[in-house]
């Protein structure tokens, strides 16, 4: 670490893998730029403080009872946030009072998630400067303020040409994914993209894990919408990993069935930590991957499929010929999978930090978004940086084995692949000497040391 600058930067994450993982990552970013970290977070998810010994952790509650808990309540995102939206109100106003009066270092500011909607007033109400952090691309928060417009177009029953089109208002969107965007309440999501837009335009700063190279255009929109100064600081795992901020148990056996594979021979597959499938999509996927009769290493999480444990809706023959060509986990080291040269493709839901992992690995990407911002970042893996296949939501045994085949071992996978190490080296030098994202970390910390 730097010398210590006497200043101490308080982060609060929203309680997802998703989340957490990058506000971490930032903590040890500041951390090695002379700032002491505080991270204050909820009881539930709550991050490993041991695996991260330089920094101080305090738990609030968050009024989630045990068999909320129990039942996971991530399966539900939008609710769960505005659950914890209200209950942790109060518990982080008094931990923030009482922590600005304790500290022996002078607090110089809170970085917390977009998805904190009280956050910005308490600040406020204390004096205390308060950054964002977005864990969306930015061309996805840039939308905020249109979704309410969106919303009410109405691009639910199209038929299928109409669904081939552009959404006018947020390219490269196409109508068909918007049924999919969100699938809740509008009215609560049109107050939720309000506070969120509102906040951050009150706040002193914005961050992104992103850079330059990938969205200048976003980015200076960004700085246009929002009105504060934007900092596009790069993937962030490029300077420290997420395996520390992991809340589920890695399987490390993976890396060992990946030492005896052949180069780019292995499709990865996981879709992340939230996204659930049907029992029927679930079987669509295991019988395309069996029938590709490509290598894969597969991630089950507990809880993906609805209705089910773990891998009991596998038939006893399935199963023999899933492992005659594959291994499956419930939970991989996906950075270090994502950089082994046995991984050739990877099958993902297009969370922003899977996205951006598997791009500065120049691994392509077979794209089955769930939802929400992975709708808009598996359209530029696909359509505008196209260095991926798109499923179009077609959770099928053929079309996936069509896509890993095509992907793994025919010629348009070769021109795929050769797009995705050209943009792996663009992004990759974000983070060298004299790159876009380093330039803007020391921008960032002469921001911090000037509020
Ligand atoms: N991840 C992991 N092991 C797995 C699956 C996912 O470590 O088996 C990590 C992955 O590297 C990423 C995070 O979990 O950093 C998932 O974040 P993302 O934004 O991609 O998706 P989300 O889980 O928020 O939908």
């Amino acid at each position: 670490m730097d010398k210590s600058n006497g200043l101490r930067v308080i982060l609060f994450p929203l309680p997802l893998q998703g989340c957490i993982s990058p506000m971490l990552q930032l903590a040890n970013i500041l951390h090695s730029r002379g700032f002491s970290i505080t991270v204050v977070h909820t009881r539930f998810n709550a991050p490993k403080a041991s695996s991260h010994p330089l920094f101080t952790f305090l738990e609030i509650p968050d009024g989630l009872s045990e068999t909320q808990i129990k039942d996971d309540p991530t399966s539900n995102v939008l609710s769960l946030v505005e659950q914890i939206n209200i209950n942790a109100e109060s518990p982080f106003r008094d931990c923030l009072q009482k922590l600005l009066v304790q500290e022996s270092e002078r607090v110089s500011c809170l970085i917390d998630d977009c998805g904190w909607l009280f956050t910005q007033s308490v600040a406020e109400s204390l004096n205390l400067p308060r950054l964002v952090l977005s864990t969306f691309k930015a061309t996805f928060l840039n939308a905020y303020p249109i979704f309410p417009r969106i919303l009410t177009k109405g691009y639910f029953s199209l038929s299928d040409w109409e669904a081939e089109d552009s959404v006018l208002e947020f390219p490269p969107l196409l109508k068909r994914d918007h049924s999919w965007l969100f699938r809740e309440d509008g009215e609560k999501l049109n107050q939720f993209f309000d506070t969120v837009v509102k906040n951050t335009m009150r706040s002193s700063g914005l961050l992104f894990m992103s850079c330059e190279e990938l969205e200048k255009d976003s980015l200076t929109l960004a700085k246009e919408t929002f009105m504060v100064p934007v900092f596009a600081i790069g993937p962030f795992h490029s300077y420290f990993s997420a395996s520390s901020s992991s809340l589920f148990r890695q399987d490390d056996t993976c890396i060992h069935w990946l030492d005896n594979q052949d180069d780019k021979s292995v499709i990865y597959v996981s879709l992340g930590s939230v996204v659930n499938i049907t029992k029927t999509e679930f079987l669509e996927i295991a019988w395309g991957l069996s029938n590709s009769k490509q290598c894969f290493l597969w991630v089950l999480r507990p809880g993906l499929v609805l209705g089910a444990e773990w891998n009991e809706l596998f038939s006893e023959g399935l199963l023999r010929s899933l492992e005659e060509k594959g291994k499956i986990v419930k939970w991989s080291p996906q950075e270090e999978v994502l950089a082994h040269r046995a991984v050739g493709g990877f099958l993902t839901h297009n969370g922003w930090n899977s996205t951006l992992e598997s791009i500065c690995e120049g691994v392509p990407m077979i794209c089955l978004p769930g939802g929400s911002d992975q709708m808009l970042n598996a359209r530029f893996v696909s359509d505008v940086w196209r260095v991926g296949i798109h499923l179009e939501g077609k959770i099928e045994r053929k079309e996936i084995e069509k896509a890993v085949r095509m992907l793994m071992v025919e010629s348009e996978g070769k021109k795929i692949r050769e797009r995705m190490n050209v943009m792996k080296d663009e992004v990759g030098r974000s983070v060298k000497n004299g790159g876009s994202s380093l330039r803007s970390i020391e921008t960032l910390v002469n921001h911090i040391l000037s509020l």
